[in-house]
């Protein structure tokens, strides 16, 4: 699908902010111009998908699609049951209450804010495991998404392996960039849980560009199609949650995958309370269609070269104007490291969240801030302070075009030199729960 683009005016582009308090989330999409906010639902689904969508089954019990969707989720990925949910979070809610216990302590590869909230709301404690490079902006480790066993190792010995449920991995890790875990590391974490009775679950939002990133770097896996690489990656696991809204670029839709009949009955009794029956977790028969044509088109070489060099295309471009990026440069958009780009400023001024509105100033270009708001604040109240302070410019797939690509580059650029002149936030609205969303502020 195509739209016409609108273009704005700097005097309205600084009264659309300052409506929606400085905050990128709060912005009518008619105000934006070139719209990096994120590749969740906002991706063009092909002529095959929009085909799906004719086909719907909108039986309330037992819809054809459904059983399209189970088969391709166990020819693809290779697990046995496939419990549908409205998104990833509804997927997340169900393995979180299924799995975790007050107490429990579950370890991943750095924290992802709707995945650690609903951890934590079932009275876990997420505890981050990822390699010290991945909280590196300038590291140039080619898989800052593995997991530092020597942290495991010690959460083990420390509180127990009954306490830890499982550990949940994600491919790729979205807050440290879109960068990739390697199957070596993901083997090596196998062996050590298999040892003491601790699952493994993938959060595989982006799975597919996590396994593109595995065929281009890792040794061993150059001859090997994404697919093949994909279902190796599965089969280190024992179930995964999903959002069908990035890698299968469907509007809406995930889902919870599980090897284990036990926890699959679980998962399934409870699907009906929080999401629909079992048969659709919330999707019409169409999403489900859309879904598993997506999920197919997900795993293609080509497609994924297209769609990861782009990405490439921009961050090369970012990175000849002098823009402080995360390296390498990820999978699914391009990570200002906005505390070198306002040095000025300290985290309490947040200036990625300062950053993000600065660069929809210029342009009408609308990133988002994946820093200290992000973040939250832990159950007893204080804040998180990560490491990396972000602005995520996050490319949709299939929708813009390399002219986009210079147009970003270009006004990131013009931001940039005046970056002097910018000065911070406070926070004059905060949400309870993922803050991010809807808080609001004002210019220092
Ligand atoms: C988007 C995302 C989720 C949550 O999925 P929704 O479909 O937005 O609910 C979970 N984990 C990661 C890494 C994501 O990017």
């Amino acid at each position: 699908m195509v739209e016409l683009i609108k273009m704005t005016t700097p005097a309205q582009r600084r009264r659309a902010l300052k409506e929606a308090g400085f905050n990128t989330f709060l912005l009518k999409s008619e105000d934006v111009y070139i719209d990096l906010l994120t590749d969740s639902g906002t991706n063009a689904m092909s002529d095959q998908q929009w085909s799906g969508m004719m086909l719907g089954d909108e039986a309330y019990a037992g819809s054809k699609n459904f059983y399209h969707l189970e088969k391709v989720i166990q020819e693809v990925y290779g697990y046995k049951y496939l419990v549908p949910t409205h998104q990833g979070r509804g997927a997340e809610n169900i393995l979180s209450q299924i799995m975790i216990k007050k107490g429990d302590i579950v370890p991943g590869n750095m924290y992802f804010t709707t995945t650690r909230l609903h951890q934590e709301l079932a009275g876990g404690t997420f505890v981050d495991v990822i390699i010290d490079d991945a909280h590196d902006s300038t590291s140039e480790h080619p898989f800052k998404g593995d997991i530092d066993l020597g942290k495991v190792e010690s959460l083990i010995k420390k509180h127990g392996p009954k306490k830890i449920p499982y550990i949940c991995v994600a491919t790729t890790v979205n807050m440290a960039g879109g960068q990739p875990i390697s199957l070596k590391n993901l083997k090596e974490l196998r062996k050590l849980t298999k040892k003491h009775g601790i699952k493994i679950m993938l959060d595989m939002t982006r799975i597919a560009e996590n396994a593109y990133f595995i065929q281009q770097r890792e040794k061993g896996y150059e001859k090997k199609s994404v697919r093949e690489i994909v279902r190796e990656i599965c089969d280190q696991t024992d179930g995964a949650t999903m959002s069908g809204k990035k890698d299968a670029c469907v509007n809406i839709g995930g889902f919870l995958a599980l090897n284990d009949w036990d926890s699959f009955e679980e998962a399934r009794n409870m699907v009906v309370v929080y999401e629909g029956l079992h048969t659709y977790g919330g999707m019409a028969g169409r999403d489900m269609e859309a879904l598993a044509i997506g999920l197919l088109e997900s795993v293609h070489d080509d497609h994924m070269r297209a769609r990861v060099g782009q990405v490439a295309y921009l961050g090369n471009q970012m990175m000849e104007y002098g823009i402080p990026i995360v390296q390498p440069i990820g999978g699914h958009g391009i990570f200002v490291d906005a505390k070198r780009f306002l040095p000025h400023l300290t985290q309490d001024q947040f200036p990625a969240q300062t950053l993000a509105a600065e660069i929809y100033l210029d342009a009408g270009i609308r990133t988002m801030e994946r820093g200290i708001v992000s973040a939250g604040r832990k159950p007893n109240g204080e804040n998180y302070y990560p490491k990396l302070e972000l602005v995520r410019f996050t490319l949709p797939r299939r929708v813009y075009t390399q002219a986009h690509m210079d147009v970003i580059a270009e006004s990131a650029a013009r931001v940039l030199d005046r970056r002097d002149k910018i000065k911070g936030m406070k926070m004059v609205y905060e949400p309870k729960y993922l803050r991010f969303f809807q808080a609001r502020f004002e210019v220092l």
